[in-house]
């Protein structure tokens, strides 16, 4: 499994607004969408592509463009919604599914309570969505999903992640997981605290996103 922690200006700036407790939920959101666009950049740089020739008005040039079956993005309910735009933004003509999970907040244990995804994923890169990967269950959960239905590689897009949810990932899906397995976070965050919170974190994404409820 690969790891990759933006190392970028943009991207941390943007985080720290994020992560600041004044910052209210509008802003939050623009900022949420704006970091996701950067980090699929970085996300999307072993998507599969195929080579075209196209007629410019001058000559013939040598192209790609992305491969066939087309890529798959998982938004994981709540908080991933979140980041759907900035994601399509890059990929448009990407399919879509869904993943619900959500946590018990005295066991931390994930439990599934929708899910949208096509029954075979064979040839498809996957794309999961979910901005805090903080104990990692919930990761593993929907990667799980997708590596038994035949993905042909999973990326997770985070805002944020703690050295404990890496290592969980890294755990279930070693070096020796036959397909790329790869996580990409805007920033790697100290620990999780005794609510599984990431400290310091940007304290509840879902909330922060759309309210309290
Ligand atoms: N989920 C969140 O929204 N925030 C955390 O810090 C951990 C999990």
């Amino acid at each position: 499994m690969q790891t990759l922690v933006a190392d970028h200006p943009l991207v941390a700036h943007k985080l720290t607004a994020l992560r600041d407790v004044r910052t209210e939920t509008p802003v939050f959101r623009s900022l949420t969408d704006e970091l996701v666009t950067l980090l699929a950049y970085e996300a999307t740089r072993d998507i599969k592509v195929e080579q075209v020739t196209v007629r410019t008005p001058v000559a013939e040039a040598v192209g790609v463009r992305l491969a066939r079956p087309k890529p798959l993005v998982i938004p994981v309910l709540r908080a991933g919604i979140g980041m759907l735009d900035g994601m399509s933004r890059l990929l448009p003509k990407a399919d879509v599914g869904f993943v619900g999970l959500a946590r018990d907040e005295e066991t931390l244990v994930a439990s599934t309570y929708a899910t949208r995804l096509p029954a075979d994923l064979s040839g498809r890169d996957t794309f999961v969505l979910d901005p805090m990967l903080a104990t990692g269950g919930t990761l593993v959960t929907v990667f799980e999903m997708l590596a038994e239905r035949g993905a042909a590689s999973m990326t997770a897009i985070c805002l944020l992640a703690a050295p404990e949810g890496i290592a969980r990932v890294q755990k279930a899906f070693g070096d020796d997981f036959p397909i790329p397995v790869k996580i990409v976070a805007g920033g790697l965050d100290e620990r999780l605290n005794e609510k599984g919170y990431i400290v310091p974190g940007l304290g509840d994404a879902g909330d922060r996103l759309y309210g309290e409820i």
